[in-house]
């Protein structure tokens, strides 16, 4: 049980949650809009009052797409890096909004910045959850070539987590096609990891499922949009699209 109360009422005792940069837009074009940020802070802040253990993988996206302009015709390492920068800044004004909802949270960056966020030590990220910290995961894997997708699965692998929650914006979880382009899109409210493979649903990025699905680690995927959805699934009301073994 986490130290900073009881989570016998809750579906998942530890959590992965994946934000995407643009969770943190709101209507702007690119950048982060403060009261969203805030807004995130506040369910997050909702679920560890439950006493939920909570680790965030944070996107970037909302910064990147500023800097795409720049990026063009970089290297593509290069622009990675950019990207994984773009996500500690996220990551930042995440931390801050949670500890001004006293939430006591730390950030882990996957790139060394020692003087703004504590290395990532599997470990230690442990130790932050078990004490009742909201650990936020930046930098994403670390590796250019990589999503802030596989990010979440390989750090909620590693920490055990039970689910990763990937938060989507005005998407209510896994459609059978691209809602947006064919309105004969059926939403899926649950299938298996292999099912979503083999119908080539688009869940999360390809190395992302993968490891996911090798690891036997469900995902719920919904909209952020509402935002007493993370609380609904905390409480095993059926949220989104769920997909498991
Ligand atoms: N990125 C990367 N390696 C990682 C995670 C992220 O190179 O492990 C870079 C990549 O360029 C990506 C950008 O960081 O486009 C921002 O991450 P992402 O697109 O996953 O953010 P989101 O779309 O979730 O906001």
């Amino acid at each position: 049980m986490s130290a900073q109360g009881t989570n016998q009422t809750t579906a998942y005792h530890r959590i992965l949650l994946k934000l995407s940069g643009e969770a943190l837009m709101g209507e702007l074009d690119y950048g982060t809009d403060p009261l969203r940020v805030q807004a995130v802070a506040g369910e997050i802040a909702a679920a560890h009052a439950r006493g939920v253990e909570i680790a965030v993988v944070v996107g970037g996206g909302n910064i990147y797409r500023g800097l795409e302009a720049a990026a063009r015709g970089m290297d593509r390492a290069t622009g990675d890096y950019m990207g994984m920068l773009a996500t500690v800044l996220n990551a930042l004004a995440l931390q801050d909004a949670l500890e001004k909802a006293e939430v006591p949270t730390r950030v882990q960056s996957a790139i060394t910045i020692s003087e703004v966020a504590e290395p990532y030590i599997r470990r230690r990220a442990v130790r932050h959850l078990e004490k009742g910290r909201v650990v936020i995961f930046a930098a994403g894997t670390g590796n250019p070539f990589f999503t802030t997708d596989t990010a979440a699965a390989l750090r909620a692998a590693e920490v055990h987590a039970e689910v990763v929650l990937m938060a989507k914006n005005g998407v209510e979880g896994v459609y059978s096609a691209d809602p947006a382009k064919d309105p004969a899109a059926q939403f899926i409210s649950e299938l298996t990891h292999r099912e979503a493979l083999t119908r080539g649903l688009q869940v999360m990025d390809a190395t992302a499922f993968a490891l996911c699905m090798e690891n036997n680690l469900p995902i719920v995927v919904f909209n952020m949009a509402d935002g007493s959805n993370i609380n609904r699934i905390l409480s095993g009301s059926h949220v989104g699209t769920l997909v498991k073994t």
